[in-house]
């Protein structure tokens, strides 16, 4: 040790970094950090760089003295600086850290979950002495505050009483961030970790939550203290010495040279989509649609931004909704698998933060408020898949239309307002609330989803359990099928002598195998999502607008429903602009909008048929509620209405049920209505059994 020195520092900036330091002269105080490569340093000199990391403490304490000593040719004296080493060569897994880390520096890469407001820290406490005013300086540390043990004054030397002096104190910006492991470094659904980070001065408040950064600093440990005193197990902190961050998509995935050729290879290949359909969840039957929807929100639509300001998303958002035991949650946690930056949740949720995001007063911040982002903040950029959405919470519910749409989630609460990114694409799984979906019932009333929310997704698919023979059959055979070859691979792993052969299991295990392995069709769609930026084909846009217009013309009776919205055409250029990008081509052509026309007409059949009179009707999603039940509505108060004023008092309900039969009403609805008006208060039960319209 005790190569370093607060000479041999300066010969390193003077040499490698004379340039930073005038334009950093030229900003002080403004500015007041100097960015050092690592890599310089270890040019400079190797064994200096090598005490860095073993002897951090010490070695950051010359550097830094050594850039505020140095002679500068501006009329600048560096007071408050900061040397802030960025880019080390290794990065550490925040579950790796162990004892030997600690006080050493290194630098870990991961995603911010939480962060407290930035508030002033003491660092250098200033006590007046009651009895002599003198006053006495106590730099501050980490952790407990310190008073002084006696007056500094020889005269005095008392101990106290002493009280801050608040103008003579220095105090700098403090935050405590709280960062995850990314969910790209996690395999096989592991539970995230984290470590907390200590950031101050000009590094406090330049993270939100979300963001994906990587913070070098020096690992210290701290005595966990217990109602019995204390204890023996410490806690880490990092205490932040810079942070890096990262605002591209794939930057962690690398795709080789041949891996490259793989790709192209595959992209001209005529059989992409099929291959592509059959790698996601070759272990789930048949829902063929499902999975070429799924397949399409891999690839993703294109992002906009357009001068105005707005942002339009590419992400396409598609929402499950099912009876039980029908592979929704297995499809999802397929979707994960599949995607760069893929998080699984459910709409439970176990933590605070919920799905979007949430500002609390908590342990964490030590009283002070803390933002901490939930689902679709952690997916930024990536995709979230999101189970039991039928469960979230309220809060939620109401901060989910932005965060669908605008791709943002804006928090405004007591000291804390924040915009959060989440450009993510949501893949959502909902059951109906009683068991069973009912074809009869709007679906938003069925998953306890507001219209408005429910319009948001691209695309909506209703997976039933309907028994049928044929199709029960098919999955039968297929889930005994994968379970066999996994019978034969257990056998052939724990019994010596099994007599299995390995191509045997592999025979076996052909049926449930992806044509194209996960890894690589991750780096697929990382490869077109960085290098594919399709334009549509004239004769594509005007097949797509013909189709919208078609579907429209149908609403302009007024007695028809509306059958489609904006929405929806939105939906199409999403969707043809991902299939364009699965076969890795520049243009969008009819063979793309003909593919998404059929999957949205799938999905539009599904949801938006209205089951009375088999038409599509897009107020089922949007409103809730079908053309027809509102025509019903309407008829039954006119009923109410008109009886009202020829028997100048309430109506008796047989006398409503006689009416509405006429006009083709069953019994059973008229009574069902009935209920549901009063309960919205759109008619009186004025006595018992007699009806009055407001
Ligand atoms: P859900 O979330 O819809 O309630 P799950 O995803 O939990 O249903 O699925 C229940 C089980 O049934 C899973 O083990 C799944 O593999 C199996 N299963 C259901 N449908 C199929 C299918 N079509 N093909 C293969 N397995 C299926
Ligand atoms: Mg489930």
């Amino acid at each position: 040790m005790s190569h370093s020195s607060q000479q041999v520092w300066e010969d390193f900036f003077k040499r490698y970094y004379w340039e930073n330091i005038l334009e950093l002269a030229k900003n002080y105080p403004e500015k007041r950090s100097l960015s050092i490569e690592f890599s310089d340093l270890e040019r400079f000199d190797m064994e200096l760089a090598h005490e860095l990391i073993d002897h951090p403490e010490a070695s950051l304490k010359h550097a830094n003295e050594a850039l505020s000593g140095i002679d500068l040719p501006a009329d600048v004296i560096f007071e408050k600086t900061h040397v802030r080493i960025v880019r080390l060569p290794e990065r550490i897994q925040i579950r790796e850290l162990r004892s030997e880390n600690i006080n050493k520096f290194i630098a870990i890469a991961g995603l911010i979950r939480k962060a407290t407001e930035v508030r002033p820290k003491i660092i250098n406490a200033a006590f007046k002495c009651q009895r002599c005013d003198h006053v006495t300086l106590v730099p501050q540390g980490e952790g407990k505050f310190v008073e002084p043990f006696e007056c500094e004054n020889d005269v005095c030397g008392r101990k106290g009483p002493f009280k801050l002096v608040h103008e003579e104190s220095e105090f700098i910006d403090a935050q405590k961030l709280r960062v995850q492991e990314s969910p790209d470094d996690l395999r096989g659904g592991e539970q995230p970790q984290t470590l907390d980070v200590d950031v101050d001065d000009d590094l406090a408040g330049i993270v939100a939550p979300g963001d994906r950064v990587v913070v070098s600093g020096i690992l210290r440990s701290y005595q966990r203290s217990t109602a019995q005193g204390k204890s023996t197990f410490f806690d880490l902190v990092l205490d932040g010495i810079s942070i890096d961050v990262e605002d591209k998509e794939f930057e962690e995935i690398e795709i080789s040279k041949e891996e490259i050729d793989e790709i192209l290879e595959l992209g001209k290949d005529a059989e992409v989509y099929s291959k592509v359909i059959y790698s996601i969840a070759p272990s789930i039957y048949g829902y063929e649609e499902v999975k070429e929807a799924m397949a399409l929100q891999l690839f993703s639509g294109i992002p906009k931004s357009l001068p105005d300001g707005t942002r339009i998303r590419g992400d396409v958002h598609i929402l499950l909704v099912g009876d039980p035991g029908v592979a929704k949650s297995q499809l999802l946690r397929y979707g994960v698998r599949l995607a760069p930056r893929g998080i699984y949740t459910s709409g439970k949720s176990s933590t605070s933060a919920g799905l979007t995001a949430t500002a609390v007063k908590d342990e964490f911040g030590e009283g002070r408020w803390t933002l901490e982002a939930g689902a679709l903040v952690l997916a930024d950029m990536g995709l979230a898949c999101v189970d039991e959405l039928d469960k979230m919470e309220s809060d939620d519910r109401s901060s989910m239309h932005e965060a669908m749409e605008q791709q943002t989630i804006s928090i405004a609460k007591a000291g804390i307002m924040a915009t959060l990114k989440s450009r993510c694409a949501l893949l959502g799984a909902a059951n109906p609330k009683f068991g069973r979906f009912d074809r009869y019932e709007p679906i938003a009333k069925q998953i306890n989803m507001p219209p408005a929310l429910l319009s948001r997704f691209d695309l909506i698919f209703i997976l039933t359990d309907e028994p049928s023979v044929g199709r029960d059959t098919a999955i039968a055979e297929h889930i005994l099928k994968a379970h066999y070859a996994g019978e034969l691979s257990v056998r052939r792993e724990n019994v010596l002598n099994s007599g299995i052969e390995a191509e045997e299991i592999t025979k076996a295990m052909e049926v449930i195998q992806p044509v194209i392995q996960a890894d690589m069709l991750r780096k697929y769609i990382a490869y077109t999502k960085r290098n594919i930026f399709p334009i549509i084909q004239d004769d594509a846009r005007k097949q797509l607008i013909d189709f919208y217009l078609s579907l429209r013309k149908q609403g302009e009776d007024p007695n028809s429903p509306v059958p489609v919205t904006a929405r929806q055409l939105e939906a199409l250029i999403r969707l043809a602009e991902a299939s364009a990008r699965v076969r890795l081509s520049n243009v969008i052509t009819t063979e793309d909008t003909t593919r998404v026309i059929r999957i949205v007409m799938a999905s539009l059949k599904q949801v938006m048929t209205d089951p009375e009179t088999g038409r599509l009707d897009a107020d089922i999603i949007n409103v809730g509620i079908s053309k027809s039940q509102k025509d019903r509505i309407k008829i039954l108060k006119e009923i109410i209405r008109d009886l009202q004023e020829e028997y100048k008092s309430s109506v008796p309900l047989e006398d409503i049920i006689s009416k509405a039969e006429e006009s083709g009403i069953k019994k059973d609805t008229v009574e069902d209505m009935l209920q549901k008006l009063k309960a919205v208060g759109e008619i009186l039960e004025v006595t018992n059994e007699k009806f009055r319209v407001v």
